[in-house]
């Protein structure tokens, strides 16, 4: 790995103005995806901030939102009593992802801002217009079992890794961001960039941004949430397709909906033409049925990545089975 700088921030405009000073920066909390980058040659960078002293791990509830520090860990906000009982799909996303050594050291902000999984972006002797635009997108016609079937383009078609992204997205979650400029606020809807003729583009964030915190609105309808994830093995795999819920009926009628899908999109996936054809209907096989229809009715499958229009639809129908008492 080539050498770096190191400077321990000791609050967020310290770390900001940090990364400021010295071109080629990036923060650093638990490091669990940033360096195994930079060892593989997939990120440089001449200068780390630690922001792991920066008063950014606290978890609260309160009777409007669920606010979480961007370096909280992955572990503690799974662990947190008023998350579990809030805002289950969160717990359950997170307990779903990577090993509890990871979970131990992995912040919050770096969970959601982690690079994608794709093996020819991770392998620095391999073209790949992410990590070197304009070089090629070997996965379009080679690998691609793992990639997107929503939301890509001839320049990249990767999936966004992160599980607790995608139940963020089913609960309308803002991101809070410090950048050189000050601070502001980013629906989760609008941080993740589609890849375009931009696959290197990944986030609306600014040069020099930090992730401060994520609020979470807290709503009944947070409270009926899951998660379900479908994956190669139990433990320590990311997601083939995975999907966040959030149900409430009334009798057999949808009164309120939330869906996010990850594995299938480019980006942590949000369809709200989805939720928009169940609300106020009898939740209802054939509802569910048209309801996945509609999810993959612009998709565009690869070689090997195909069986996901089916298993997304499946997914779809477990989960929505489960919150809605149909199995
Ligand atoms: Fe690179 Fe994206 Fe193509 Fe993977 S899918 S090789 S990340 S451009």
């Amino acid at each position: 790995m080539r050498a770096f700088g190191y400077t321990v921030a000791g609050d967020p405009a310290e770390a900001v103005r940090a990364a400021a000073n010295t071109p080629g920066s990036a923060y650093v909390a638990g490091g669990t995806d940033l360096l195994n980058l930079m060892r593989d040659g997939a990120q440089t960078h001449d200068h780390l901030v630690d922001v792991n002293r920066l008063g950014l791990g606290g978890i609260a509830v309160d009777p409007r939102r669920l606010r979480i520090g961007g370096a909280a860990r992955m572990r503690q906000v799974a662990e947190h009593p008023g998350v579990r009982r809030e805002f289950p799909v969160l717990a359950q996303a997170l307990l779903a992802s990577a090993s509890p050594q990871v979970r131990n050291m992995a912040s919050i902000g770096g969970n959601l801002l982690q690079r994608t999984r794709c093996g020819y972006f991770r392998d620095s002797a391999a073209p790949c217009n992410k990590r070197t635009p304009g070089s090629g997108c070997p996965a379009i016609t080679g690998q691609n079992r793992g990639h997107a079937i929503l939301g890509g383009s001839d320049h990249c078609i990767a999936t966004h890794p992160s599980d607790l992204a995608v139940a963020l997205t089913a609960l309308d979650a803002t991101v809070h961001l410090l950048g050189p400029a000050g601070e502001r606020a980013v629906p989760i809807t609008d941080l993740y960039l589609l890849p375009g003729s931009t696959p290197d583009r990944e986030t609306a964030m600014r040069p020099g941004e930090l992730i401060t915190g994520v609020d979470v609105p807290r709503t009944a309808l947070a409270a009926e949430s899951r998660y379900l994830k479908l994956r190669d093995r139990a433990t320590f795999e990311f997601a083939v397709v995975s999907v966040a819920a959030a149900l409430r009926t009334k009798g057999r009628v949808v009164r309120d909906v939330r869906l996010a899908f990850g594995g299938v999109g480019t980006r942590p996936w949000r369809d709200t033409r989805v939720e928009a054809a169940l609300r106020g209907r009898p939740l209802t096989g054939q509802a569910i049925a048209e309801a996945g229809r509609l999810l993959v009715r612009d998709a565009r499958a690869y070689e090997g990545n195909g069986f996901k229009v089916e298993l997304v639809q499946r997914a779809l129908a477990s989960i929505l089975g489960e919150l809605g008492g149909l199995r």
